[in-house]
C-alpha cells in the first residue's frame, strides 16, 4: 500500500480518538422508531423531529437519543 495512504490513515485513527476536534453544525436522519420513522434535524443549534410528541413539546425521545448519540460531536449542552 502507499506509504503516503498509510500515514493518513494513521492520522485519521488519532483524529477519530480526538472527538473534540469536530462540531457538528446540521445533520438530517430518519429515526426508526418502535411505530414509525420520524424525520430530524439539527441546524443552527435547534433540533426538530416529525414526531407529534415534538410538535407539543420541543423535545422527544427521538431528538434526546440523537443527542446522546452526538454528544462528543456537539458545542451546545446535550439538552436543546
Ligand atoms: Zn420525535
Amino acid at each position: 500500500m502507499d506509504t503516503s495512504l498509510v500515514r493518513k490513515m494513521e492520522k485519521a485513527k488519532d483524529y477519530a480518538a480526538q472527538q473534540g476536534r469536530v462540531t457538528l453544525m446540521q445533520c438530517q436522519a430518519t429515526f426508526r422508531g418502535d411505530n414509525s420513522d420520524h424525520e430530524i434535524s439539527y441546524e443552527s443549534g435547534e433540533w426538530s423531529c416529525s414526531c407529534y410528541y415534538f410538535t407539543s413539546r420541543r423535545e422527544c425521545s427521538h431528538t434526546m437519543a440523537m443527542q446522546l448519540m452526538l454528544s462528543n460531536l456537539m458545542k451546545e449542552p446535550v439538552r436543546s
